[in-house]
């Protein structure tokens, strides 16, 4: 049987008959891998507790006809203090979700591993904490839906109209999920008709600029390691109204869940429902 190795972040973990799993991994190698752990659940077994939702792990797998089987897992980084706050670990189960729902099997992108390995570290260690944690978290939560988007090719234009291509100045605009990103105002005031038909909402001067921090404009892997660290400072300096932040995390969920046409459950856990 051949097998191979790498490291993964498991974005999805479901029972599997008496006592296995059914994994779905995001890899550094291999993009997006499901696979079978055998036993797993069972109290003796020797993958116990290294399965885990979004640990990071070094894997020995066997390739099947149908599915891999995981043969060996050992813990990279647990995450925990992530994963002893409950707030933050809703954060978490969000982005699983988000890399699970905007990407396929077979689709490989080394950023996406580092994209979400580094947010988690991220909040990591900023869980312990205590100032400002919130509107720390929420806009590392804003970075990683613009970065996604990016990245599996759903970027939203935030500096031409999508209508008229003239470039988007501060005043009445509108985002349009259908279009892909902003609608300038003269077109807005003009088409107010299409504005409707077009499924979009006004988009604020301020979210504009919010978002239009974090995206990435295409590079390998080196330029977007460089361009994680960069929004990571931006993120830890950032004074801006946290209800800003929230209102754009919330657009831009909208905007995720009309490309996958798909509902996003864990953002119920943000709107602290
Ligand atoms: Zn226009």
């Amino acid at each position: 049987m051949s097998t191979y190795k790498t490291q993964g972040i498991i974005i999805k973990r479901n029972n599997f008959l008496e006592a296995s799993l059914i994994l779905d991994i995001w890899t550094k190698d291999y993009g997006k891998v499901e696979a079978v752990a055998r036993s797993a659940r069972k109290v003796k077994g020797k993958l116990k507790g290294h399965l885990e939702l979004f640990l990071d792990t070094e894997l020995i797998l066997a390739r099947g006809k149908n599915i891999d089987t995981i043969t060996s897992s050992l813990t990279v980084e647990s995450f925990s203090d992530l994963r002893n706050n409950l707030e933050f670990s809703f954060g978490a189960y969000y982005i699983l979700e988000l890399v699970d729902k905007m990407t396929i099997e077979g689709h490989q992108d080394e950023r996406i591993f580092y994209l979400l390995k580094e947010v988690l570290l991220f909040l990591d260690d900023i869980a312990m904490v205590e100032t400002r944690q919130c509107l720390v978290s929420t806009t590392a939560i804003l970075f990683f839906q613009t970065n996604l988007l990016n990245l599996t090719g759903f970027s939203p234009e935030l500096s031409k109209c999508v209508l008229c291509g003239k470039p988007i100045k501060a005043g009445k605009n509108y985002f349009s999920f259908s279009m892909g990103g902003v609608v300038g105002s003269e077109c807005g005031l003009v088409e107010t008709r299409l504005i409707a038909s077009l499924q979009s909402q006004q988009i604020s001067d301020n979210t504009i600029k919010l978002l239009r921090l974090f995206q990435f404009k295409g590079g390998n892997i080196k330029e977007y390691n460089s361009h994680l660290n960069k929004c990571f400072e931006i993120i830890k300096k950032l004074k801006v109204d946290e209800k800003l932040v929230l209102d754009s995390v919330f657009l831009m969920n909208k905007f995720i869940e009309f490309n996958v046409e798909r509902k996003i459950r864990g953002v119920d856990f943000l709107r602290g429902v």
